[in-house]
């Protein structure tokens, strides 16, 4: 069972995205770049050296749906005729007439953005929802937590791996314990929980950071000898960095702490404090990041919360 990694450009700032295709019967790629001309061609000539044609695939599978990952699903499911699309039912970014955007307000506000704020987010989330094509629903199937993908000779164990989105998924190869990881596991990036509605209470925060670190522990466990990520490098030492990821974890949360006042801070203030810098495209990621390790600390103790005005007010415990 060959796993060729198709490397793919994106528009966005964190570079090229990482496609596999596994080069057995059933033939499948997972990911597959976003919605771009130069995506497409890269992931044509790829397919192209391994000696393959998008005709020939048979599955697509997504780590999860965002857009640099799940852009191309639905024309390439279109062109390559009865292939499928498989992806974790707790995923939305690929859904057609998802109430999230109505979802994501609410967390916003309640992290205490400004209104105007949440309308450039709004817009900025409406250009980058164009690089991929949503799916009907009856155009996908949901992936399971160690549901078996069988291929000629071996499989593909799915590990759901929540954290930096609800469905985040990662794939195991038993025999030799390779794992495709998506996003969850990036080797010069610490991956960001993005602020998500709770998949099963999508009134409720998603508590992507401590599902996390829940997720890095189980693949931990797993012994993983050879990791591909969604971008960058493989990694071949899980352990330095499961610890470094560790160690980033728990040095934001003391920054994060740090620079709460004595007055209380919403999310939001202290999102504004942590990365000033950030342009507007990264203001969305600086408070999904800030939310992360606030809630992350509010469940270990180490904070209060409470609700002013429909805003969620941080204070140090104690305080
Ligand atoms: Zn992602
Ligand atoms: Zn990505």
């Amino acid at each position: 069972m060959r796993i060729i990694p198709i490397s793919v450009p994106t528009p966005f700032y964190v570079g090229p995205v990482n496609c596999y295709l596994i080069a057995e019967d059933p033939v499948t790629l997972i990911d597959t770049g976003p919605k771009t001309k130069e995506a497409v061609e890269a992931l044509r000539e790829g397919l192209r050296r391994a000696r393959f044609r998008v005709s020939d695939i048979r599955r697509i599978v997504l780590t999860h749906a965002h857009e640099d990952h799940c852009g191309l699903a639905r024309s390439l499911r279109d062109e390559a005729k009865d292939s499928i699309v498989l992806v974790h039912g707790w995923e939305t970014g690929h859904r057609v007439g998802r109430l999230e955007y109505d979802e994501h307000r609410q967390l916003l506000v309640r992290a205490g953005v400004p209104p105007e704020e949440i309308g450039q987010m709004r817009r900025m989330y409406e250009g980058v929802r164009a690089y991929a094509d949503a799916l009907e629903d009856d155009q996908y199937s949901e992936l399971r937590d160690e549901m078996e993908l069988e291929f000629a000779t071996g499989s593909l164990r799915v590990i759901h791996t929540p954290g930096h989105t609800p469905g985040s998924c990662s794939f195991l190869r038993e025999a030799d314990r390779t794992l495709i990881a998506g996003d969850c596991v990036l080797k010069r990036i610490t991956p960001n929980p993005v602020l998500s509605p709770d998949p099963v209470d999508p009134s409720r925060r998603f508590h992507s950071l401590a599902e996390y670190l829940v997720s890095l522990a189980r693949i931990r466990s797993l012994s993983p000898t050879l990791v591909h990520g969604g971008h960058g490098d493989s990694v071949t030492d899980f352990e330095e960095l499961f610890n470094r990821y560790l160690r980033a974890v728990s040095e934001r949360q003391a920054e994060v702490i740090r620079l709460i006042p004595k007055s209380g801070a919403t999310a939001w203030d202290v999102a504004r404090e942590l990365f000033p810098g950030a342009d507007d495209v990264h203001r969305f990621l600086a408070v999904s990041e800030t939310v992360a390790h606030l809630d992350l600390a509010h469940t270990e103790g180490k904070l209060a919360l409470e609700l002013g005005d429909g805003r969620e007010i941080y204070r140090k415990s104690g305080q």
